[in-house]
Order: structure tokens, then sequence, then C-alpha cells
């Protein structure tokens, strides 16, 4: 079935759509609309590629960026960034976890950025919970939980799994405290040079305007050699 349906989009005499495609070979599921919408996107996007394929590959501007993974931040917007700018490294929260000091100390020793930021933001959603209570909601099931006048509440119908309780969630309460807390933690690491400055700051999801956190900036200033 797979190799026919193969020769009738190479003969190119119909126009099959990839969800057609995907109905026709008996996937397990139709292409979903967001990947769909993704692919299209890209096509259009690589059409009017042009000079961005000649780009070298460390960032040209020559600094990096931490931040949360939040839906309502776009670095390359609120901060500037063209396609080969910058480094821009995210995860829940901004945090400077293991792997974040990992990318850090490769931008800079083998790619060249010679600044940091760690940016946070208001409104984050790692204010919301604590570890032991989303270590609980993944113990009863791994569907998404509801957040609820009353809390976190979990309605899916399990199994769940204890994994949860082994990984350190990186939650906090106080965004300004979290990023002066994460560039403590890249400016102390044996592994980042004492002359690069880290910068804090705190993007408000509001305004789309950053704020420094001067104590954050003070604690990751580069320190004279
Ligand atoms: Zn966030």
């Amino acid at each position: 079935m797979k190799g026919i349906l193969d020769r009738i989009c190479r003969s190119e005499l119909i126009r099959i759509t990839p969800v057609v495609f995907a109905a026709l070979a008996g996937y397990n599921h139709l292409m979903s609309r967001i990947l769909n919408e993704v692919l299209s996107a890209n096509r259009t996007y690589s059409e009017t590629f042009g000079e961005k394929g000649q780009l070298a590959l460390p960032p040209a501007r020559r600094f990096a960026i931490l931040t949360c993974m939040d839906a309502r931040l776009d670095p390359a917007k609120f901060a500037g960034l063209q396609e080969g700018d910058a480094h821009v490294i995210r995860n829940a929260g901004g945090r400077a976890s293991p792997d974040v000091i990992r990318s850090l100390v490769i931008s800079h020793k083998l790619l060249g950025t010679r600044e940091w930021f760690v940016i946070h933001h208001t409104n984050c959603g790692m204010e919301l919970f604590t570890g032991r209570t989303l270590s609980n909601l993944l113990e009863q099931s791994l569907e998404t939980a509801n957040l609820t006048v009353d809390g976190w509440v979990d309605a899916g119908q399990g199994p769940g799994s204890a994994a949860g309780r082994q990984i350190d969630w990186l939650e906090f309460h106080d965004a300004r405290a979290a990023v002066v807390d994460d560039v403590r933690t890249i400016r102390s690491h044996p592994l980042v040079p004492q002359g690069l400055p880290i910068y804090g700051y705190l993007y408000d999801v509001a305004t789309g305007k950053l704020e420094e956190v001067p104590e954050a900036t003070k604690i990751g200033a580069a320190l004279e050699g």
C-alpha cells in the first residue's frame, strides 16, 4: 500500500495533500492540524530564506539569553534578534539548571559569547506549584491537571508514576529572587570566566518591557581580572 502511494505521489499526476496521504497510508493518526500548520509555515519561511543560508555558526553579536519557555515571551522580538545573532537557551522558568550551565559554557568556550542575560518574567507558571504538588499530581495520572480555586486537581484516569519525586522541578515563588539565585549560580560556577558579565532582568508580560534586577546584575558583574 505504501509503495503504491509513494509511486502516486512521485508521478505528480495527483496533487495529494499530506493529510490525505497520511489517511490513505493507514497511519495510526491523521496529521494533526498543528503539524500541518507548522509545516505550512515552514514552507513559506524557507521560500524567502535567502542569505540566511550563509550565516556563520557562532552567534554574530556574541551574547546569550537564558529565559523561560513561556509562550508569551519571544526573545527575538523583545530583544531585537535576527537569525544568527545570539544564543537563546530556554526552559521552564529560565532556571540555571546543570543543563543550562552546559549550554552556556559551550556558548562561551566554543562559540565565543561574552555577555549573558538571565531573564525571568512576571506571572510565571513556576510560581503556581510546588515540586511536591507536581509530583503528587504525576503520581495520580500523566494527564493534564486543572488549576481550580482549590488548587491543582487531577482528573486523569491513571496510572501515574512516582518518578517525578526524583526530579528537582526548580519552582520558585519570587521571580526577582529567582533571577538573583540563577545569576549567582552561574557566576559562581568554576567553568564560567569571571570577566564575563551576567545581567539579570525581569520581563513584564503586561507591557513587554525589560526591568533590571539590580541585585542580580551586581552579582553578575564582570570581575576585574
Ligand atoms: Zn515562566
